[in-house]
């Protein structure tokens, strides 16, 4: 191959360092993120067209992702201690003075002050500049090897810059996710009804100890290099000389480190943050200072636990007590059922609060709180409060988890053995009417056009849908109602309601939005039984038998369709006149009957779950990820990495156009 081609090569990938350093370390950019993936595109077509050209610390390495089975645990060469906590200033002077006694009298002590970071430390190894390990902190001996998961933050080199880096160094610092990313992150498993994190920090450790980097890559994780470890051919003599040279290497130091020459000074600035800290875009749970002077430090040394040279100085979290009035439950917007604590309102950090989540119901047990308890309170960032413990034990234990659902009186159910989320699975059930009208109506089920988000809301606010049959009996004076609603656009919905009583069972099953109940298993279930009476008749062992559905799924449907809410949903959608009918599979045969596909990328003429639909119509499969059993893969514009997957794994891959003919 070319000298010409490796020269690229190096090219992007020294532009791309570089651009990932301006946005993620200075946040500075240069480029539109447009022009960005361009670049990284490029680097990765060249990359598979030349395997041998490719390198561990190339930028590729951040997004290509792997699944590992487990974490290989590594020893850290330099033992990672935790810090003492302080709460007061005169605890910080006591040390001052501990301190100043450890050392030569009259000698100057500069210190540097820092935000502790409320985060997970991690301990990054580069050897000759290129990043060889990360790893958690564990006992602070052995960590697990993160490496993979590390190498997925933008923020954190994968090679050192400059030319003057160590030749071996462990670089600790605290990964952590911005307050704005970790909504987004919360948000978003609202959304696919998974219990939320709690904090910040725990959607960090959550996130760091995923198995699949290339999930780890979507959660956005973050880092501040701020502590030495082991190293060998760095000539540096303070903390300070350290932080700049972190910067001169490319890693993100973080920006409010200040040097001081005493400790009232560093005292100033824990006053200053105090407040201060509300308006950080990520959370710390108080400062920490460092003997600036390596030297000292060393002759300072460490305790079991703790380096003697440094100390955090904790803010007292926003706490206060209060009494708890009794517990509640609360349906979220997917059914989840969650407990809240109601209080006697009380003032904490500038707001008053009434509630504070108690997560799932381990947690009662786990703090083992009552009605009638005074308990500490705690506000961590925006999040909503928290219950830290039990104060005063005056109230009644043993909270009974509710059986039914408080919005609709449905049956409650627990997902799956060892899972604590509830949830309320009546479809009916105004707490999460709207979501699943939305489904319902959407392109993959009913298909119902213009049944958006706005209409549904009022429908729902309105009163005038309470269940999914009732929109079958709307009126054209009903949906005159509604905002925006003129005689041709109340025409045309009635319409498309009207229409959409001829979709067939397996659409109709999916609209149900039964948990776990994909379109997919709705396909399955519709060509076995053929009728929602059937459905509704199966028991678990029936459902088991089905080759395609699992444990999980036959007991999720075994429990929907058991309910007496879906019996009357169902009697209601055959008044409505719904055929539910399925057209039995008299396969259309054609090139894919028989065969695995998989589809990556874009395609121009099919949305995704079209193109799987008629691949299943044709008695093929259509499957998620490549594997060994793949007979075809898909590839349309853009593809993902199930298309090098393919490659490596010798599955024939084919375009669009080749699929279509397939399916003449
Ligand atoms: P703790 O976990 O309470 O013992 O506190 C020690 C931890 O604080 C260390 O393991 C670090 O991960 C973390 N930390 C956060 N910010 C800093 C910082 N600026 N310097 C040192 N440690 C920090
Ligand atoms: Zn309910």
């Amino acid at each position: 191959m070319s000298q010409q081609i490796k020269q690229e090569i190096e090219k992007l990938r020294e532009d791309i360092r570089r651009h990932d350093y301006l946005y993620y370390v200075l946040s500075r950019p240069e480029i539109s993120d447009k022009e960005y993936d361009d670049l990284m595109k490029r680097l990765k077509e060249l990359e598979e067209k030349y395997p041998q050209l490719k390198t561990e610390d190339s930028p590729t390495v951040r997004v290509s992702g792997g699944v590992l089975e487990g974490f290989k645990t590594i020893r850290h060469r330099q033992k990672m201690y935790s810090l003492d906590n302080t709460y007061s200033f005169e605890e910080l002077k006591d040390w001052d003075k501990r301190v100043a006694r450890g050392l030569r009298a009259g000698e100057k002590i500069d210190y540097v002050i820092e935000h502790k970071i409320d985060g997970v430390s991690a301990n990054i190894t580069y050897e000759k500049g290129r990043l060889s390990a990360g790893a958690t902190r564990g006992d602070g001996e052995t960590g697990e090897d993160v490496t993979q998961n590390i190498k997925t933050i933008r923020a954190v080199p994968l090679v050192l810059m400059g030319s003057a880096v160590p030749d071996f160094i462990e670089i600790r610092g605290e990964v952590y996710m911005e307050i704005k990313d970790f909504k987004a992150l919360n948000k978003e498993k609202e959304k696919e009804g998974e219990v939320l994190f709690a904090n910040p920090r725990n959607a960090t450790s959550g996130s760091i100890k995923l198995l699949d980097s290339g999930l780890v890559a979507k959660r956005r994780l973050n880092f501040f290099a701020h502590s030495l470890g082991e190293n060998s051919g760095l000539s540096i003599a303070t903390q300070w000389e350290y932080i700049n040279k972190l910067k001169e290497w490319g890693m993100r130091t973080n920006p409010y480190s200040r040097l001081c020459k005493d400790l009232d000074e560093a005292i100033g600035i824990c006053k200053e943050w105090e407040d201060k800290r509300e308006k950080l875009s990520y959370e710390i749970d108080g400062m920490v200072i460092k003997v600036n002077s390596l030297s000292q430090q060393r002759r300072l040394g460490f305790t079991q636990k703790s380096p003697r040279w440094a100390v955090a100085y904790k803010y007292a979290a926003r706490q206060a007590t209060t009494k708890v009035k009794r517990i509640i439950v609360n349906v979220g917007r997917t059914g989840v059922i969650t407990p809240v604590a109601e209080l006697e309102p009380v003032a904490c950090g500038g707001v008053t609060i009434k509630h504070a989540t108690l997560h799932n119901f381990d947690e009662i047990k786990r703090l083992n709180i009552g009605a009638g308890d005074r308990v500490l309170i705690q506000r961590a960032g925006e999040v909503i409060p928290q219950i830290v413990k039990v104060v005063e034990k005056k109230g009644k234990r043993g909270f009974i988890i509710p059986k039914n659902c408080p919005v609709c009186n449905g049956k409650i159910v627990k997902e799956k053995e060892g899972d604590v989320a509830y949830r309320c699975i009546n479809p009916s059930c105004a707490a999460h009417l709207f979501r699943g009208l939305l489904h319902f109506s959407g392109r993959s089920a009913m298909d119902i056009q213009g049944m958006g988000e706005s209409v549904v809301l009022q429908l729902c606010r309105k009163g005038m849908v309470k269940d999914f049959a009732d929109i079958y009996f709307l009126k054209k004076e009903d949906l005159l109602k509604l905002e925006l609603f003129k005689e041709k656009k109340a025409g045309n919905l009635i319409e498309a309601v009207e229409k959409s009583k001829k979709q067939p069972l397996s659409r109709l099953i999916f609209g149900l939005g039964v948990r776990h109940v994909g379109e997919k298993a709705a396909y399955v279930l519709a060509q076995k039984f053929h009728s929602l009476d059937n459905l509704m008749k199966a028991k678990y062992e029936d459902l088991r038998k089905i080759y395609e559905v699992g444990p999980v799924i036959a007991q999720s449907i075994a429990d929907f369709f058991g309910q007496e809410s879906t019996r009357q949903l169902i009697k209601k959608f055959k008044a409505a006149g719904l055929e539910a009918r399925e057209e039995i599979r008299s396969v259309k045969r054609s090139l894919i009957t028989g065969k695995t596909l998989v589809f990556t990328g874009e395609m121009e003429d099919f949305s995704r779950n079209e193109a799987e639909r008629l691949v299943r119509e044709m008695g093929g499969n259509a499957s998620s990820s490549v594997s060994k059993n793949t007979d075809f893969v898909v590839a349309g514009g853009n593809p993902g990495s199930k298309y090098e997957n393919a490659k490596k794994m010798g599955v024939k891959i084919i375009s669009e156009k080749e699929f279509k003919e397939m399916i003449k």
